[in-house]
């Protein structure tokens, strides 16, 4: 015990001077914890002082009314703000510039409301305006029927609308979209049937509803698979990583729909403002232009008549001449859509249990593309769905499998994977053929191409002709062509009621 309190006491006189050294220490400490608590309640105190005054939230647009089409530019006249959020009221994305641009494409009244804040405070009652949005003047007062109600037919249609101008959609099939499609259920996530990528840049999903800013309302996701693979039949090599690298960075770009599709795009933006005048299954077969008013008969030999036509029917359609002109169209003008490359297209979706696969596989065809791809690339999805993109050569190749292309694929696919296809094949697939469906007759034109000016001749200026192949092209950040695509049908569209009306 002694020896115990003996070697307590020692210890206990060490851990006293160690504590007492500590508690010194710790005094300190609490003395300059008051210094500074002092100190934090000066700064507190002057900083206070310098509080920026409150926010006055003000802004000035350059019309009150304006038609649709037009740019208005709001003018920002805030009082001690730096930061604004403007709302204009019309579902387009919240913008955070100081004095922005903005455009509407739909006729009606809106609210536009900016909310400015600086450091310290939000002003939260902003200015609220209304701007009154009238229909352009134009001296057009006919009627319009509109072939198709495809990307540009729809797209022609909401022009038409907007300029209070009578139309009519006669779509052969019972859905609109044309080329554009999508199947919500075969995954767990929507798959585009049709179209799927988004050329080139995202922003490109703004421009062509007429609403300013790089960032649409819809998730994107960027389209750059580093784990690609080619085949030629015998040999399957990766590219370099580097490499793809480098052609996204120097080259290509491209998006991706995340949560969407472009079928949901197309719907929401263009289809639902027009769907009460489109006449389902109406299968145009004959374009009569001979008489004052055109006269278009539609398969059941139902009569319609209007003082203009806008055929948006693909060049397939046009080049199997289903469609009777009366009189024939201009003998230059048959040539130039002769002269277009129409491909025959299919895509093939089939789900597996496990994702044997790399983000893409490029297969040498001689001519068109054949391309084997994760479809599920960055979407938010458990499913593993494997895509097959199929145009020119290798689509007639399959083509003549007819009821074995699956077979077909999956063993190709068991070549380069060991059998892994075949191993992890779920039994689910969807194929989509453009190529051999009557409403499309093929795939898309080739940006490449370029488009003869007779291809867009009027007949008459009763008969006109848009879509894909006939669009204008946008060049978004000059980086590639983008003829043939959903942005060039749009933009015909837009283009061909312009042509009509001014
Ligand atoms: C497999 C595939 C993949 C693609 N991938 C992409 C892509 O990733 N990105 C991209 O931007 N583009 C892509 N495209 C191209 C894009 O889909 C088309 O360029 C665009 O959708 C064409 O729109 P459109 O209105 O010009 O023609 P269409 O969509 O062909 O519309 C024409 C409409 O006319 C109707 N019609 C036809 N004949 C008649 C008739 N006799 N009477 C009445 N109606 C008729 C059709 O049913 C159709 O609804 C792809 C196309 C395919 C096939």
């Amino acid at each position: 015990m002694s020896q115990e309190s003996g070697c307590s006491f020692s210890n206990f006189e060490f851990y006293f001077n160690i504590h007492i050294g500590w508690l010194n220490k710790i005094q300190k400490v609490k003395n300059l914890n008051i210094i500074l608590f002092a100190l934090v309640v000066l700064l507190c105190t002057v900083s206070c002082k310098k509080e920026e005054p409150a926010v006055t939230a003000c802004f000035t647009p350059s019309v009150t009314e304006a038609n649709v089409g037009d740019e208005i530019t709001f003018t920002n006249c805030s009082e001690n703000a730096i930061n604004y959020t403007w709302d204009f009221g019309d579902n387009s994305s919240i913008i955070t510039d100081e004095s922005p641009k903005h455009t509407y494409t739909v006729a009606g009244e809106y609210i536009v409301e900016m909310v400015a804040a600086n450091d310290n405070s939000t002003n939260t009652t902003s200015q609220i305006i209304t701007i009154a949005i009238t229909s352009p003047p134009t001296s057009f007062e006919g009627n319009v029927i509109i072939v198709g109600a495809g990307a540009a037919g729809l797209a022609a249609a909401k022009k038409l609308e907007e300029k209070g101008i009578s139309y009519l959609i006669l779509e052969a099939t019972d859905h609109y979209g044309g080329r554009i499609q999508k199947n919500d259920e075969f995954a767990d996530f929507p798959i585009d049937l049709g179209a799927e990528w988004i050329h080139t840049d995202k922003s490109i999903l703004n421009e062509l509803i007429g609403q300013t800013g790089t960032e649409p309302d819809v998730e994107t996701i960027l389209y750059q698979p580093t784990d690609v693979y080619e085949f030629d039949g015998t040999n399957y090599e990766q590219i370099p990583v580097i490499f793809m690298e480098a052609f996204y960075a120097d080259y290509f770009k491209e998006y991706k729909f995340k949560n969407t599709t472009w079928y949901d795009y197309i719907s929401e933006n263009f289809a639902q403002p027009v769907e009460q005048n489109i006449v389902y299954n109406a299968k145009v077969s004959t374009i009569d232009y001979s008489g004052e008013q055109v006269t278009v008969t539609t398969e059941d030999g139902t009569d319609y008549q209007a003082d203009k036509v806008i055929s948006t029917v693909s060049v397939g359609v046009l080049k199997s001449n289903f469609i009777n002109f009366i009189p024939a169209l201009p003998t230059a003008q048959i040539a130039a859509i002769e002269s277009i490359e129409f491909l025959p297209g299919l895509k093939l979706f089939m789900k597996f249990s496990e994702k044997f696969y790399p983000d893409v596989i490029t297969c040498e065809t001689p001519t068109g593309e054949k391309t084997y791809y994760d479809v599920a690339y960055h979407k938010e999805a458990n499913d593993h769905v494997l895509g097959l993109l199929s145009t020119g050569t290798s689509t007639q190749a399959y083509y003549q499998l007819a009821n074995s292309i699956v077979d077909a694929v999956l063993a190709e696919l068991d070549g380069i994977f060991d059998g892994a296809a075949s191993q992890f094949y779920t039994g689910d697939y969807i194929l989509k053929d453009w190529g051999q469906q009557v409403s499309t007759l093929g795939s898309w034109t080739s940006p490449q191409e370029v488009c003869p000016e007779d291809l867009k001749i009027s007949p008459e200026e009763k008969v006109y002709f848009a879509g894909a192949t006939f669009g204008a092209v946008l060049d978004v950040d000059d980086t590639s062509n983008i003829r043939g695509s959903v942005q060039a049908a749009i933009l015909s569209g837009y283009d061909v009621v312009d042509k009509i009306t001014e």
